[in-house]
């Protein structure tokens, strides 16, 4: 039987609740217990994926295909699993699906209420990770603060959770921020009982308090949170902000947290081993030469929507003993004039976007990456872009497009399939999820997997358009990436560039610090030898 750690947040969000959560999960598995992890969002869309990356961050995918909240991206990071749509739980899921059950005549005349109603499917979405994943501890991270009007349900379903399951078999973990006064130099408390106060008001009690500050913690302040708050001090956890966030497993094990949950859940648990991940933290801390990377998006004001982008390259980098900078240059502004920050990156990267606005700029990039020989990497959109642009130069014309962007376009390299006219639905209709890819062998995607066939996710709904396949392999494309069927291009790659290789689908979800992708293992490889001024050289194509 599972046993269930819930978290919930206090005073303000964004304390890192996420990373504390995927840090709870990487202290337990390295005592050889094994972890699932669920996010509730107790917003009413059913799934991020028709949000706004500028609400939203970014939209992270499971290999299953469902479009999920960016903390999952951390829990797949930190603890090494593999999570599916089970783990992202909205309120527009829950109520879609009460509703659902409500006309099919269900609850047999009954009333529908939130409670036992939408506390029961909540509790079964619960209960379905524990089923699926065969964890030992499922992780459930409750989004939002305490107090919030759509999170009540689920506070509710959570504190139901304590008695259904059994007292030593749930454990409550509240995170909370303890801000600093400048000019008393001190640390406030009071925020915390608040919070604290307004849990219990519901009926929780939290066992464990988790402190983030930008200040070391006192003990004075321990025992003052422990005193008000009802928590053995032990309990009280400080989580002061750290140089990296993966160094959190670490912080929160030296402060005892691994200890506590095993003896108050009576887990069976093997000694706690970080030492792999302590050296890698090691490594990640020690100053190292720097690789700069041009990242050219149009929300790079708001890096969260590039987040596991920014992780994939920080991991490859390692692998390297380098150091990323990403420079994020705004796509809607780009400057490729002699003084343009573009001219100092030693490489480019396009990630994934949709809709018409800021394409023009990335094209302007892939061009610059591809005539001055850059290393340039595509991810989904930044793989459209290289096509359109390598397309523009070989049909001598401006009047080269994706559909998505341009529906009277004269050569619509990218384009919908025939099969997916006709949709007339946003939400979760893409191609979603793992796909298998047969590289081509000799090509520098092949080298950089060195392996047949690689299972990758997706998110898009346009593709390569076969029928200028030919003419764009002939000029100097080659396709190095393709479905079993061989009808899908999903890489491609310029043969005349020492490293222009982009992908229809997103490798940076399955990237780990122990683990980078081959990918982009194979653009910061080629991206650390180039020179920033970039060898001045056009490509034969015109
Ligand atoms: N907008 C493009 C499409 O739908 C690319 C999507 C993406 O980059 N995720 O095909």
């Amino acid at each position: 039987m599972a046993k269930y750690i819930f978290l919930t947040g206090g005073v303000v969000s964004s304390v890192g609740k996420g990373i504390s959560a995927a840090s709870i999960g990487r202290i337990l598995k390295s005592r050889s217990v094994s972890v699932s992890v669920q996010k509730i969002d107790p917003y009413l869309n059913v799934d991020p994926g028709t949000m706004s990356p500028s609400q939203h961050g970014e939209v992270f995918v499971t290999q299953d295909g469902a479009e999920t909240d960016l903390d999952l991206g951390h829990y797949e990071r930190f603890i090494g699993v593999e999570l599916t749509q089970a783990s992202n739980v909205t309120s527009g899921q829950v109520y879609s699906s009460v509703i659902a059950q409500e006309r099919r005549g269900d609850f047999l005349g009954g009333t529908i209420q939130v409670v036992p109603h939408v506390t029961n499917e909540i509790k079964k979405r619960i209960r379905q990770v524990a089923e699926i994943s065969g964890a030992d501890v499922v992780i459930v991270e409750v989004g939002g603060t305490v107090g919030d009007i759509e999170g009540q349900p689920f506070l509710e379903a959570i504190r139901q959770m304590r008695k259904d399951e059994g007292r030593d078999n749930v454990l409550y973990i509240h995170v909370t921020f303890l801000p600093y006064i400048t000019a008393t130099n001190e640390l406030k408390t009071k925020p915390t009982q608040h919070s604290v106060n307004e849990l219990r008001r519901i009926g929780i009690q939290p066992d464990v308090i988790l402190c983030r500050s930008d200040k070391e913690i006192s003990e004075e302040i321990k025992d003052k949170i422990s005193l008000f708050c009802d928590v053995d001090k032990e309990a009280v956890i400080p989580l002061v902000t750290s140089e990296t966030i993966y160094e959190v497993p670490l912080l929160l094990e030296e402060a005892g947290l691994g200890d506590f949950i095993v003896n108050r859940l009576k887990l069976e648990a093997a000694e706690c081993n970080l030492d792999n991940w302590r050296n890698m933290v090691a490594k990640l801390k020690t100053p190292k030469e720097p690789v700069t990377i041009g990242l050219v998006g149009k929300y790079v004001g708001l890096q969260d929507a590039y987040y596991s982008v920014r992780e994939a390259l920080c991991h490859a980098a390692l692998a390297y003993d380098r150091e990323v900078r990403i420079e994020w240059l705004d796509s809607e502004e780009l400057d490729v004039t002699s003084n343009g920050k573009l001219r100092q990156v030693q490489g480019i990267i396009v990630p994934g976007g949709f809709g018409y606005r800021g394409i023009e700029g990335m094209i302007k990039a892939a061009k610059f990456a591809r005539e001055k020989e850059i290393p340039y990497l595509g991810l989904c959109l930044g793989m459209q872009i290289m096509v359109i642009e390598f397309a523009r130069c070989v049909f001598h014309t401006e009047n080269v497009n994706s559909t998505e962007f341009d529906a009277d376009t004269a050569y619509p390299v990218i384009d919908l399939l025939p099969e997916q006219c006709g949709i007339d639905q946003k939400g979760g209709t893409m191609r979603l999820g793992t796909y298998p890819c047969h590289l081509v062998p000799g090509t520098k995607a092949a080298q950089a997997y060195s392996c047949e066939v690689a299972y990758e996710r997706h998110r898009h709904r346009f593709e390569f358009n076969n029928a200028f396949r030919q003419t764009l392999e002939e000029a100097g494309m080659t396709a190095s990436g393709l479905s079993p069927d061989g009808k899908l291009v999903e890489i491609a790659e310029l043969k005349d560039h020492p490293w222009m290789v982009s992908c229809q689908f997103h490798p940076e979800f399955k990237s780990r610090l122990d683990c980078p992708h081959p990918l982009f293992m194979g653009f910061i490889g080629a991206a650390k030898e180039t020179l920033t001024e970039g060898a001045q050289t056009s490509l034969p194509i015109s």
